[in-house]
């Protein structure tokens, strides 16, 4: 599948979706304890397989550690050799977002996580829609892809863009359930997830579409 990722990077640069370096996309499957990720800084439309980051899950007991002395389960990331290529490169930036969707999943999921800058949905949360509300006049989108409420102005590969779409995205942090398939993030982009990249990328695809209607209509 990470052929695949990279196919969808070619795509999504073809329709001005990203420029050269922007996007991250993550895979995980259920069964095994790391993730790939894209890394930083690489051209995505030329993107190959063996640049992938392989990241490894460690999860552990803190003893004491939560609020009331007790114990509390928590979660690290660290590289593992992948590729001689990959060994040269960094994890996307954007690597908090994706760890704290990649670190529990349900069983017999493949979980993809995708980020990319597409324009009418972007467009549209500069003019002011809110995306969650936007799908409630159009069935065609909220039929098959659930959007959550959007994301305000935060830093980009940041710690606080991470944590506002975990909790916009209905994140449970414990078993890793996710309420809806796609955020906006206000002056910046979205995240999608589903079980396969294309799948994800239907998502944006389906709201990219909607919000070129709406902005088209000059009715916002
Ligand atoms: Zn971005």
């Amino acid at each position: 599948m990470l052929e695949t990722i990279c196919d969808i990077l070619v795509e999504a640069y073809k329709r001005n979706w990203i420029t050269s370096r922007d996007g991250n996309i993550s895979i995980r499957h259920h069964d095994r304890d790391h993730f790939y990720i894209t890394p930083s800084g690489v051209r995505k439309q030329t993107m190959q397989p063996d640049q992938f980051k392989k990241i490894k899950i460690n999860k552990f007991t803190c003893k004491g550690c939560g609020p009331d002395g007790n114990n509390l389960l928590q979660w690290s990331w660290e590289e593992m050799p992948y590729s001689d290529i990959s060994i040269g490169l960094k994890p996307s930036g954007e690597i908090p977002l994706h760890f704290g969707l990649q670190k529990e999943i349900d069983k017999d999921e493949v979980r993809v996580v995708t980020h990319i800058h597409p324009t009418y949905t972007v467009a549209a949360m500069h003019a002011g829609i809110e995306l969650s509300e936007l799908a409630k006049d159009f069935p065609e989108l909220s039929r098959y892809t659930r959007v959550a409420p959007n994301v305000g102005d935060v830093p980009p590969i940041s710690k606080e863009l991470a944590n506002e779409c975990h909790e916009k995205l209905g994140l449970n942090i414990n078993t890793g359930s996710i309420k809806y398939d796609i955020v906006g993030i206000k002056g910046h982009g979205v995240v999608a997830i589903d079980s396969s990249p294309w799948r994800s990328f239907e998502h944006i695809e389906r709201l990219e579409h909607i919000c070129k209607i709406v902005l088209a209509s000059g009715k916002c």
